[in-house]
Formats: structure tokens, sequence, C-alpha cells
């Protein structure tokens, strides 16, 4: 044995205290420490190419390989390299001086919060090597540098106590000539990562896309396959990298099929549907970040308006959906972003308020306006069949991002009642024969049906608003389209269902009876409709309806506020007319013919309270006692 060249040593003593402190606030994630030391092992591999690729290392044809390796029996979890390497002098400056200033500085910020959210420290990117520390009570280095010399063994106690080894035999045969290898030995915090499932999820989370080719050997007595062909299956999985090195996103999209980008969608989202279509974008200089963003088809517009989209710096997997980075809207779609230039190490604040990452967000949303554009003008059948599914996540960007609205403005439709579609504006030029600046919609194509064949059968076209979002954006339209005005099918009779010609006469004692069954609140007021078969007809007049909307939204407890409703009775119409006949020979018979026009006017508007549906039931069984 030459392992006899023993230094021992203390790290700092004012630096002792981040043991414990990585211990306690990072509890919450402790997995990221395998995050942390396997893209170490990357960064040692890819440092290694480099010297290669640009001639300083002759003669070395590397295939980079990182091993992640499971001992139950020793309780270790390994992670092997054939990289870069240190030699002794670098073991102590990286370890325990660059390392341990790193894993301080993220310590302090982090000593200062009260919750790790609080941090600011986005993924917990950049705590480093002493991460491992989460999970262990000592951690062994190993590690020879590609310039050869002798291999170095590096032990480092939880209390900051470490011992290096010079001259140190690798009887594992761990190192390959060149690299390293971190052994964490796994205390009972780090427990649960003794497991192989738990350590292939945390590997597929966060190491999926890493540059260089990842194995898993788990060497635990307990969990090696019984039977041979078992044997063979394992064998061969180990041959097999559990990452994929040239993720999509960093190749070039004129070599990608529609089918590979499906697939990844697919593998990555865990959605076996299809993306509704999806954005391959490639910033250069001086943004220089990649991403695909796909567009999530949702079945109903509560599903999944959370998307997600995933962080990755250089290939390593950071967060989810970081508010701080994408804006708000886009959070809505799946995706991968890989932004290398990303200051993740610091705080929230710092991102909200930084330059580059609204330039990101900018550029986002450019492509997105775009695609949504260039599909609208390029292929409007289909861009038709997706609209249903696309105008949630569209109406709500054009609310929170006025520059969005704009880019996507001409691309907006409105679904008409028949099932086709139109844009505000080519509804208000079908519209001129009839009306101008206004745009009637129903919101329940069912319920509203009364209305609907009213509009439409005087050639009024209606659009349906069907959705929660809706109401707040035709609110958002009306100050963005100038003079434009949205009105619900029962907010009044359009002027083309009227006759032309005076306005009918007034009927006073008719409107008498008609208070009487409709309560004093509602007003009253005679009209010619074109259609004669309709005695009534209920309305209520837009901004009242959209108050009593918004407080019901609220729930606004105990505010009542005035329906603005007005019943217009048909003059043209032959009940209106008998009840006007009746009123002095039968005023009985009058009233009870009033009461029902009246009740079966409320129920082509609305559902019927309790109270209301009692009366009409009693005023329906009165009308057949009449016959
Ligand atoms: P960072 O990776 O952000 O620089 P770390 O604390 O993770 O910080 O590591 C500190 C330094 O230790 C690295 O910059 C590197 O020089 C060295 N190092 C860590 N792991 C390895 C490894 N597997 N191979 C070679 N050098 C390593």
């Amino acid at each position: 044995m030459t392992n006899e060249n023993v230094q021992r040593d203390g790290i700092r003593v004012e630096v002792e205290h981040i043991f414990p402190i990585i211990k306690k606030w990072l509890y919450s994630e402790k997995e990221i420490f395998l995050r942390e030391i396997v893209s170490n092992a990357s960064d040692a591999v890819t440092k290694l190419k480099r010297l290669i690729s640009l001639g300083e290392v002759k003669g070395l044809d590397l295939t980079g390989k990182i091993r992640v390796i499971l001992d139950k029996d020793a309780q270790t979890i390994t992670v092997t390299d054939n990289g870069i390497g240190m030699t002794e002098e670098e073991l102590k400056k990286y370890l325990c001086q660059i390392a341990l200033s790193g894993a301080l500085e993220f310590v302090e910020k982090y000593e200062n919060a009260d919750t790790a959210a609080e941090s600011g420290i986005i993924g917990h990117f950049g705590l480093g090597f002493y991460s491992s520390f989460m999970v262990s009570s000592t951690v062994d280095v190993i590690t020879r540098s590609y310039l050869g010399g002798s291999t170095v063994k590096w032990s480092c106690s939880e209390v900051g106590e470490y011992e290096i080894v010079t001259d140190y035999t690798d009887e594992d045969a761990l190192i390959d000539g060149h690299g390293t290898a971190v052994i964490m030995h796994i205390n009972d915090e780090g427990r649960e990562f003794l497991n192989e499932a738990k350590l292939r999820e945390v590997l597929a989370k966060y190491c999926a896309f890493m540059p260089v080719d990842i194995f898993f050997d788990n060497v635990s007595e307990a969990d090696q396959p019984a039977d041979d062909d078992a044997k063979k299956k394992a064998e061969d999985a180990k041959l097999t990298p559990i990452n994929d090195t040239t993720p999509l996103w960093l190749r070039q999209p004129s070599e990608i099929t529609d089918e590979e980008y499906k697939d990844f969608y697919h593998k990555v989202f865990g959605d076996f549907r299809d993306p509704l279509f999806y954005i391959h974008i490639r910033a250069d200089y001086p943004l220089n970040f990649k991403g695909i963003l796909y567009f999530p088809r949702i079945s109903n517009e509560y599903e999944s308006l959370e998307g997600q989209v995933k962080l990755f710096y250089n290939q390593v997997f950071v967060a989810d959906n970081i508010k701080e980075v994408i804006p708000e809207y886009l959070l809505m779609l799946k995706g991968v972003l890989d932004c290398p230039e990303m200051p993740l190490n610091v705080s929230r604040s710092y991102l909200q308020n930084s330059g580059y990452v609204s330039k990101i967000s900018a550029h986002i949303t450019k492509k997105v306006a775009d695609k949504i554009v260039s599909l609208f003008t390029t292929d409007r059948e289909n861009y038709e069949k997706l609209w249903r599914d696309l105008k949630t996540f569209v109406e709500y960007g054009c609310m929170r991002d006025g520059k969005f609205y704009d880019k996507v403005k001409s691309a907006l439709l409105l679904e008409k009642c028949d099932g086709t579609f139109a844009t505000a504006e080519e509804y208000l030029t079908a519209a001129k024969d009839t009306h101008e600046n206004k745009i009637y919609y129903a919101t329940d194509k069912t319920a509203q049906s009364q209305y609907i064949s009213l509009f439409e059968n005087e050639g009024i076209e209606v659009v349906l608003l069907d959705r929660v979002l809706d109401t707040q954006f035709i609110s958002f339209l009306e100050t963005k389209l100038d003079g434009v005005h949205f009105a619900r099918v029962d907010a009044e009779v359009a002027d083309a269902m009227k006759t032309s010609g005076d306005a009918p006469a007034e009927m006073p004692e008719v409107a008498e009876i008609f208070k009487t069954v409709a309560g004093e609140h509602t007003k009253i007021e005679f009209q010619s409709l074109k259609d004669e078969s309709v005695p009534a007809v209920l309305t209520v007049s837009e901004d009242s309806r959209r108050m009593e909307d918004m407080m019901k939204m609220y729930a606004m407890d105990g505010a009542s506020f005035p329906v603005d409703a007005k019943l217009i009775l048909n003059a043209d119409n032959a009940l209106i007319k008998k009840i006007n006949a009746l009123r002095e020979t039968d005023a009985a018979r009058a009233e009870v013919i009033a009461r029902q026009v009246y009740g079966l006017s409320l129920l082509s508007q609305r559902k019927l309270s309790a109270d209301e549906l009692k009366d009409f039931l009693k005023g329906s069984y009165d009308l057949l006692t009449l016959l």
C-alpha cells in the first residue's frame, strides 16, 4: 500500500457553520445534490474535450462517460467521470477554496431568508459540490488529472475536517486513466436516495439532457437479478445511457421531423395527446438561448391552464415554471428553454428587473405572436379548427401584455353560433346592412336559443362567448376597438328586428296588466317586431347584467343590484292584441294570458327562481282551467 502519505486539515473555522445550514435550509430540495455532482462530472468531461479540440491535448481520443453507482451495502452513491481530473494542488484550490467560497456565498443568501422561497435562488442553482453534504456524512473525492501524476484521495467529514491521501491506489478502478470519482457516504437524511427507483427518478428530472453519456449501475447485493435472462437484461441496460446528449432544442429545425417534435413532447411532458403546434426558438447573440414551446391541447377550459415550461442551464434542468423568467401567460404552454446566459444564482427580484430577462420575454412573445399570425394568414382553415383550443391562451395573453395584443390582434377570431368564424372586422363589415359597431353575442347557445333565432332570422350574426374569460375579454376589446360594443342577445332588441315605420301606439291598459304580473321594477315598452309569432321579449341592459355577473363572480354577498329589466311587448302579435281586446270584457282572463306570456319570456331568458317557477306553474294550471 502506498496510501500512507496522509495530510489532515480542517476547513477554515469560520465556515464550519455552513454544513449545518446546508442541511437545515436545503432540506426540502435535497435531491439537487445529484444534479450538482453529475453536472460537475459533465463539466469535467466537457473541459477536457475542449482542450482536445483546441489541440492542447494530443493523442487522446475521448468518449466522455459518467457513471452513477448505487451501493446499498456500502451505503454509497458514487459519481465517476473520465474528465479533466484534478492534481493535488487543484483539488485543494478547487474544493477547499473555490467550491467552499461559492457554497458560502450561496448559504449567506439563504441564511438571511426566512423560507426557502424567500432565499431567491432559483432551483437552488449554484450551491455546487458542497450540496453533497445534504445527504452525506463523508464525501470522498478520488481524482487523477489528465496531465498524469498521482491519484489523490480527499475525504471530508460533515464537520468540515478533511484528509488527503496522495499516491492513492484506486483498487476499485473507479478512474479510467484520468477523471474523478465522488463517493458520497449517505447519512440518515439521504436514506431515500439509496433506492434505485428514486435515484433514477431524480436523474431523469435533472440530468436527462446533459451533454455527456450517463450510465446507471446498481451494484447492491440484494438487487442483483436472479436468473440469466434478467441478468442479461440488466447488463444491457447498464450499457445504455440514461440521457439524451443532443436534445432536440439544440438541433437544427430543418433537420427535425414533425414526428420527432411530437415524440419529444409526449416523452418529456407525459401528455399522450399531440400538441396543437410548436415553436422552435433559437436566439443568437446576445440573448443566446434556445427552446421549444408547445401549445398543449386543452380539453376543457379548466384543465391544464398551468402548463409546464422547463428551464435549463446548459442542458442541466433547473426548475419548472419560473415566473421571473417566463411571461406569466406563457406558463400555460409546455416547453423547454435553455438559457446558458441566465444569471440564476441571483435573487428573484433581480430577475424581475433584469434587462436580459425582459429581452428573453420579449423575444418569446414575438415568436409566439408571429407563429399565431402566420397560422392565421397561411392556413386559415386549420387555424379555425384550432381556435377553440387556442383562444383562452391568446385572450389571456392579450389582456396581460399590450404588445402581445398588438401583434396578434389581426388573428383574433370570434366563433359564431352557426359554427363559423370571423374576425371582429369581418363581423362588422358583414353586419353593415343591419347594424353598426355592435357585436351581438350569446353566452349559452341552448338557454338563449330563442333570442339567437330572433337575431338570426333577421340576418344578424350572433357570436358565441361562452368561456369564463370571455366576459373580461370583451370589456378589454371594447377599450381597444374604437366605438365597438358587445351586446348579449337579451340586452336589447336590434333595430333590424323591428318593422320600419312609426312606433306602435301605446296600450297603457295592457302595460298596466303586465306591470301587475311582472312587478313594478320591470319597464314595459311596445314595439312592432317583424317576427309576429313572438308576443314578448325580456331584455336586461348589457351594463347592468355585466355588473350583476361581476358581483356573482366575486361572490359579493348581500350586494343586490337593481336589474335593469325591460319587457318588450310586440304590438303586432296576436296574443298581445287579444289581451288588449279582452281587458274590458274579461279582465281576469286577460291577466291569466299576460301572466303566461311573461312567464314564457322569463323562461327563455334565464333559469327561474323557486318562487318564479311556482308562479309559472300556478299560472299554467290557471290557464288550463280556462280551456
Ligand atoms: P462550480 O461547478 O460551480 O464551479 P462546484 O462547487 O461544484 O462549483 O465545484 C468547484 C470546482 O471544483 C469546479 O469548478 C471544478 O474546478 C472542481 N470540480 C468539481 N467537481 C469536479 C470533477 N468531477 N472533476 C474535475 N473538477 C471538479
